[in-house]
């Protein structure tokens, strides 16, 4: 047996656990080392020195004092027990609802106050509808529809406080048609600036008749226009829509203004 082997069956055969043969084999390596035999003696000596030492003892109140810990953990549970899903949920929830409900609630602060700002305007701009609704009643009769045409018996009636002593056009008639043609010059005649006075006489069934001319235009062909358009059909209301005299003398001041595109 070498020193090695031997070192390692030391601590079994200090204890005597070895079988008698290995035991035997060892005492024959310690008859002849003397290094082997001196560590014997080491481990011996340690072992009753170890053997000296007095057992610690455990602190007398160690199991009391456990069992009260334990004791008050439980208490502790049984008060603040582990919360319900729903309150875990609400607990997880609220620290992520928290910013929208403050910012929807900046939203409502913002548009009150924005209302608030505005409110003046808003006042303005219905005080501003109310004065145009009332003017459109005024002017024009109840059945007034921008997107329809003009019919003679609404323009008769928009026309009520003045129409005994001035004549409603009938804006179906031909002199209403000579009037619009003015704004569109046909084809390759030039129409220029131009005006004349002329008086005619209107009947009840408000067709007239050129009676004098009190200011000649300077193209003819416009008198002429106008002569035909009046022989041609009715250029007013009937006298009773306009609740006028049945005949009546009138003045009629007719301008042509020439307004260029590029003016506008
Ligand atoms: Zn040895």
């Amino acid at each position: 047996m070498t020193c090695k082997e031997t070192s390692q069956l030391l601590s079994q055969y200090i204890d005597d656990v070895l079988s008698v043969p290995v035991r035997i084999s060892v005492d024959e390596h310690l008859d002849i080392c003397p290094v082997c035999r001196a560590h014997v003696a080491e481990f011996r000596r340690l072992s009753r020195s170890l053997r000296s030492l007095s057992r610690p003892t455990a602190p007398a109140d160690l199991a009391s004092s456990i069992a009260d810990a334990l004791v008050i953990e439980a208490a502790a549970q049984r008060q603040f027990p582990e919360p319900a899903f729903r309150e875990r949920i609400a607990t997880w929830l609220q620290p992520r609802l928290m910013p929208y409900s403050v910012s929807s609630f900046a939203s409502v602060i913002l548009f009150v106050s924005m209302f608030a700002a505005f409110r003046p305007h808003f006042v303005a701009l219905q005080d501003a509808a109310i004065q145009s609704s009332t003017l459109q009643a005024f002017r024009a009769s109840p059945h007034y529809d921008l997107n329809q045409p003009v019919k003679r018996e609404d323009f008769s009636a928009a026309r009520a406080p003045f129409a005994a002593q001035s004549p409603s056009l009938d804006p179906g008639g031909a002199l209403a048609a000579l009037t619009g043609s003015y704004a569109h010059p046909h084809g390759d005649v030039y129409q220029e600036a131009d005006d004349m006075v002329v008086v005619a006489d209107v009947f009840s069934n408000g067709s007239a008749a050129l009676a004098d001319v009190v200011q000649a235009p300077r193209d003819r062909r416009m008198l002429a226009d106008f002569e035909v358009a009046l022989r041609q059909s009715a250029a007013f209301v009937p006298a009773s829509w306009d609740r006028r005299p049945d005949t009546m003398r009138v003045v009629f001041t007719v301008q042509k203004v020439d307004v260029r595109d590029r003016s506008f």
